[in-house]
């Protein structure tokens, strides 16, 4: 089964998991945040005020939406000539098309 490896740009931290529905969803939620190619893990968001200033969700103004062209961008760079579905948000939520 094919599977994605993700590295926070702040602390390293190297996570493998796959590109199905539900996972970015939960990587979302659990407080994973990413900007541009730039993807942070729950532990270096929820200290990313004191790094830059202000929370990050209050810093960006859509971070759901910067998330999902992340997880887009990695699935694709990463899957190429695979069938994945890429995810975009409707009204706050992810859904495949
Ligand atoms: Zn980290």
């Amino acid at each position: 089964m094919t599977k994605i490896r993700i590295q926070c740009s702040n602390c390293g931290k190297v996570e493998i998991t796959s590109p199905i529905p539900g996972v970015p969803d939960g990587m979302y939620f659990s407080g994973c945040r990413a900007v541009g190619d730039a993807f942070y893990c729950e532990d270096c968001v929820k200290t990313w005020a004191e790094r830059n200033g202000d929370e990050f969700d209050r810093q960006y103004k859509d971070p759901k939406g910067m998330f999902v062209k992340w997880w887009n961008r990695t699935v694709d760079t990463q899957c190429k000539g695979k069938k994945i579905k890429a995810y975009r948000v409707v009204n706050g939520v992810y859904v495949e098309g």
